[in-house]
């Protein structure tokens, strides 16, 4: 039985460019964010996870300013969170003032102790470990994404979601390893079918890879390359990458069997 609710949005993302899995990620975290706008700027708790973590990402900082700029046309959310930030690292940095001088006047008895101590980097108030909440997310969306697809894909009795898989890109490098790690004994046939398709698919990429490197040899210069060929490159970085955020090349990705 494949889940309704993600059977409806699998059916769009086979349609989008590259990995489907990649863009259903992509879609939750952009729905994460416009919250984040909408309700959580003001929030306490939220705010506590955007200071654990620092902030968010580089990927997500950006995102963050420029869903607010298009969606209320300002900047007053973002304005409020960075300057919550901001303060935090003032003080952060105002207790690290300290640091230079001691480089130069450390005590030689100090400096071999501190030889048996755990080390710390100089900058460790300055990071964290705690990961961007928009990442978080996204996995968490991701984890239930790759099991309904390997559930959908383990029935053969009803094998839309086999037939919408194989109209899609197919999944990139890392959802295909995320599949791996999540199979479990009832969605075992769905992971069989995902590696056989994978190793088709993967194999006429190589062959198209071999064809498209063969024709840069001077004897061969004049020989078209067919469009499998021509676009194989681009090809073999939807897989290695997933796809992009936004603007997502059209490759030809049909393969000659
Ligand atoms: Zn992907
Ligand atoms: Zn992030």
């Amino acid at each position: 039985m494949v889940n309704p609710f993600f059977a409806n949005k699998f059916e769009q993302a086979v349609k989008e460019q590259g990995c489907p899995l990649c863009f259903m990620r992509q879609q939750a975290e952009a729905k994460y964010i416009r919250s984040i706008i909408a309700d959580h700027v003001t929030d306490p708790a939220s705010r506590v996870h955007i200071i654990n973590s620092l902030g968010y990402c580089p990927r997500h900082s950006w995102q963050i300013s420029e869903v607010e700029k298009q969606q209320d046309g300002e900047s007053l959310g973002t304005g409020i969170i960075y300057e919550h930030l901001t303060k935090v690292i003032l003080e952060r940095l105002e207790d690290l003032r300290r640091y230079p001088k001691t480089l130069a006047h450390t005590n030689p008895l100090a400096k071999r102790i501190e030889q048996f101590l755990p080390a710390r980097r100089p900058s460790a108030p300055l990071r964290t470990e705690t990961p961007c909440r928009v990442c978080v997310m996204g996995a968490e969306s991701d984890d239930s994404y790759v099991r309904w697809l390997l559930e959908g894909l383990a029935d053969p009795e009803h094998d839309e979601t086999r037939q919408l898989y194989q109209k899609s890109n197919r999944l990139c490098f890392d959802h295909l390893r995320q599949s791996l790690d999540k199979a479990v004994p009832n969605s075992a046939p769905g992971l069989e079918f995902l590696l056989e398709d994978t190793l088709v698919t993967l194999k006429n990429l190589d062959t198209d890879l071999r064809g498209h490197i063969a024709k840069y040899d001077w004897d061969k210069k004049s020989t078209p390359r067919s469009a499998a060929e021509q676009f194989s490159w681009l090809r073999a970085i939807y897989f290695f990458a997933g796809r992009r955020e936004k603007d997502n090349p059209k490759p030809d990705f049909s393969s000659p069997d």
